[in-house]
């Protein structure tokens, strides 16, 4: 193939990458490798199974398979990274992103805005091995330098914050961390590969739950660590010694969703904000929490790192009563109420951002919803909130 002199635009990487599919008789999609033992021709084929070399060598099931192996390339390639590798769940791309960098001993600074669960495993896990947390306001850009320790070794973002979407300055806080020697883990499940650059802006290590836009069906549990090359030997081995792999369908449609993605995106981005634009209009309204809206104090850093808004915004409403609420969203036809998100059908839940955070507070009055803007026609979700905010004026 001829060299490309200029890189390739994103959408041509979505459909070009991970393309070992060309061996393979000539069909389009790499096919589903279903894969525990591999067999090898002769015993010194076998002996040599583990030896260094080419990394997607198929040598046993867990360690990856052409399907998982197209996957982890693809994704890396659309986050220009060094290399990816995949994990069970967004969760353990997080879980074992933090234990591959961390040691009895240690020090790790955490965004207090961090995913629930992210929050959890910090709280009830890592003081048990022997490593310090700490919490630290996501707003607080250089000034993490005063909470270095001489034990910190990771510092771990993610912008936007879950459920309230602050905007962290991840280059200042990258810059810091580099000139200390300390890791830098991004959750950038948010902006997907496509919407932040992660390692543009100085980020060792990525992960995403694939769950959400990279599968993006409402029908896969998976997550990907994507790293530089300094780190990538380290999570690539912790990732194996930790026994995590996916299951071979899962990682075929995944990638098949890959090639949609900057379709998709383009999509929810323009859905989510013709909404949060409408829900800026509504009396019922107090704040919409959305970083593509300039009213929103995250904007301007915003619009400097990102490339985009995915679908997924936050809502403060007026103070209502309990009933209220429920009126409002036990009516709804087209938004579902539900966990996760970054499928093709939009939902809509409550969330408190009070009860998940520690060293920054959560004064608004009115209740919180989550909307996932999902692909609908977008009068037709105008008409569902809106018929919804009729139902919770009758309930005031
Ligand atoms: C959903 C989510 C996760 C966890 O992903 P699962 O696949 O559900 O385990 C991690 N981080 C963020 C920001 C998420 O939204």
């Amino acid at each position: 193939m001829k060299k490309q002199e200029t890189k390739p635009g994103e959408a041509t990487i979505a459909v070009t990458t991970g393309r070992s599919s060309r061996t393979h008789h000539g069909v389009v999609n790499t096919p589903v490798y279903h894969a525990s033992t591999i067999l090898h021709s002769d015993l010194a084929s076998f002996e040599r199974r583990h030896q260094p070399g080419n990394r997607e060598r198929v040598v046993y099931g867990l360690l990856g398979t052409p399907t998982t192996f197209d996957l982890e390339r693809a994704v890396a390639d659309l986050e220009s990274g060094h290399d990816a590798v995949l994990t069970s769940s967004g969760l353990s791309a997080v879980s074992i992103a933090l234990l591959a960098f961390l040691r009895t001993g240690d020090h790790v600074l955490v965004a207090d805005t961090v995913y629930a669960w992210t929050r959890i495993f910090c709280d009830e896990v890592l003081p048990g091995l022997g490593i310090a947390v700490t919490y630290y306001d996501p707003l607080t850009g250089s000034n993490i330098e005063s909470l270095i320790e001489d034990n910190t070794r990771v510092i771990f973002l993610e912008s936007p914050g879950s459920l309230t979407f602050e905007i962290q300055d991840v280059p200042a806080i990258t810059a810091i961390a580099r000139a200390r020697g300390i890791t830098t883990i991004l959750d950038n499940t948010w902006a997907t590969p496509l919407f932040f650059k992660s390692f543009e802006h100085g980020v060792d290590v990525s992960v995403h739950a694939a769950t959400k836009y990279l599968s993006g069906h409402g029908d896969i549990m998976m997550g990907v660590i994507v790293s530089n090359e300094r780190c990538w030997q380290v999570v690539h081995r912790t990732r194996n010694q930790f026994g995590q792999c996916v299951g071979p369908d899962d990682a075929y449609v995944t990638l098949r969703s890959l090639r949609t993605l900057p379709v998709r995106m383009q999509a929810h981005q323009e859905q989510g904000i013709a909404l949060a634009q409408w829900l800026a209009t509504r009396t019922e309204v107090a704040r919409v929490l959305h970083p593509a809206l300039p009213a929103f104090p995250g904007h301007a850093l915003w619009q400097r790192d990102f490339l985009g808004a995915a679908g997924l915004f936050g809502v403060v409403l007026q103070p209502c009563p309990r009933q209220a609420l429920v009126a409002l969203v036990d009516g709804l036809e087209l938004f579902g109420i539900g966990a996760s998100w970054g499928g093709y059908q939009s939902l809509l839940i409550p969330v408190y951002p009070e009860k998940n955070r520690s060293v920054t507070t959560w004064d608004e009055a009115g209740p919180v919803l989550r909307i996932h803007a999902g692909l609908e026609s977008l009068p037709d979700l105008v008409a569902d909130l809106e018929a919804g905010f009729a139902r919770l004026g009758t309930a005031v």
